[in-house]
């Protein structure tokens, strides 16, 4: 069966047909500025070439109109007719509490979808209207909504609470929900499989290191803890994102700045991270990998300062499963990074880490980049959201 895969923003879309027996990738594209001048999709059949086609997309029911025209396009499609996808699997980023597990998109999961878009307004609006552009041009196909947060529902009270009036939680769900729960569970799955060891039986700590990232901490195959919270700021430092900090600097920022909240706000997110670390120099760790080795000091210090949060994190989730067996990098830095991992396994003798610099050379493959006599295994494991929403989605239709 062939699934395709949306990941829809407010102005762009992702998406990927996969064959979900064989797990091969048939075809993937992006729909880029939906409902702005200069709309354009980039599409990549397995076998063909790339196609660029800029056509107008008003809103993302016609970037998913395209999208489909594209897969089963004579010259350039990949399927003859729609009825060889047999289903979609859409990447919701908030379920809130009320999804642990990716279901079968109905009614009533879209309107507790719904309910969720307090929680995440910049996201789940978006990924409501992928959903419902596809029902209407796709309306008997299957469709499956996979959380970025449902992974993490499994972390204890005392993982998930804030220290704040117990009612905030109880009146408006004010919790830690975590981010990026895909990527930790294939992440971490994919781990196991690598140390040739039962998942039930490990504690692996995976750090997705992408522009945004977090760290997460899996016990015996379930998440017990996780660095993003109620939104995905809190945690590590990030691209541009502050991550962890003091909540009075908000209002100490407020008065001196003249700023209000919003606008506070959206410095942390957009202005912060590695990007204001290097005085505005660079968000990307290629940039600052230049900046560091010629000893540019605005480069240095973001790097640093990087590496140590997630030592930190590190430290906090080894104690909280008192242990851990592997340590896992992904996503964009930890695929392609060895430079920052090797600055944060400097930190790990205490875990009896040490590493082999050749296997820590490699980029973007699976590698075990510990020593053999490592104590605590390290392993770099690209992630692939899609295909886990693709093997979620299959799970629960075929
Ligand atoms: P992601 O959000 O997972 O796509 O990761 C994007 C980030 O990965 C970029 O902003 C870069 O900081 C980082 N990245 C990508 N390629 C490399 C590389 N070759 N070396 C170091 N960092 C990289």
């Amino acid at each position: 069966m062939n699934i395709l895969v949306i990941n829809c923003g407010s102005s762009s879309l992702k998406f990927q047909l996969i064959n979900a027996q064989s797990e091969e990738l048939i075809a993937k594209g992006l729909c880029e500025r939906i409902g702005i001048e200069g709309s354009q999709m980039t599409y990549a059949p397995k076998d063909g070439d790339k196609l660029q086609i800029t056509e107008p997309m008003a809103d993302h029911t016609a970037a998913i109109r395209l999208v489909l025209n594209a897969l089963t396009d004579e010259k350039s499609g990949v399927v003859k007719s729609l009825d060889e996808i047999g289903a979609v699997g859409h990447r919701i980023v908030h379920g809130g509490e009320n999804f642990a597990t990716s279901t079968l998109i109905t009614d009533e999961v879209l309107a507790a979808i719904e309910a969720c878009n307090d929680l995440a307004p910049l996201h789940n609006p978006a990924n409501l209207i992928g959903i419902n552009a596809c029902r209407e041009l796709m309306p008997e196909t299957p469709m499956v909504a996979v959380f970025d947060t449902a992974f993490h529902q499994t972390m204890p009270e005392e993982a998930y609470l804030y220290g704040i009036p117990y009612h905030y939680y109880e009146d408006y769900k004010v919790r830690r929900y975590g981010f990026h729960g895909t990527s930790h569970s294939y992440v971490s799955q994919q781990a196991a499989k690598m140390l040739g060891k039962p998942y039930e039986e490990l504690k692996i700590i995976v750090c997705h290191l992408g522009n945004g990232a977090s760290v997460s901490a899996v016990k015996n195959g379930k998440c017990v803890d996780t660095s993003m919270g109620l939104t995905p700021l809190e945690g590590l430092i990030m691209g541009t994102r502050s991550g962890d900090m003091d909540p009075a600097i908000i209002e100490f920022l407020c008065n001196k700045e003249n700023k209000s909240v919003h606008e506070i706000l959206n410095v942390l997110n957009k202005e912060s991270g590695v990007l204001g670390l290097s005085e505005g120099y660079s968000s990307d760790f290629r940039d600052l990998e230049k900046g560091y080795r010629a000893g540019e000091a605005p480069s240095i210090r973001a790097m640093k300062t990087f590496a140590y949060r997630v030592v930190k994190y590190i430290g906090a989730y080894a104690a909280a499963m008192n242990g851990v067996d592997a340590i896992c990098f992904t996503a964009g830095i930890g695929e392609n990074g060895p430079f920052i991992r090797g600055m944060i396994c400097s930190y790990l003798e205490y875990l009896g880490i040490a590493i082999n610099e050749t296997e820590n050379a490699k980029r973007g493959e699976e590698t075990v980049i510990s020593t053999p006599e490592s104590r605590t295994k390290v392993l770099v494991i690209p992630t692939n959201e899609e295909l886990a929403i693709a093997r979620e989605t299959f799970e629960l239709v075929k």
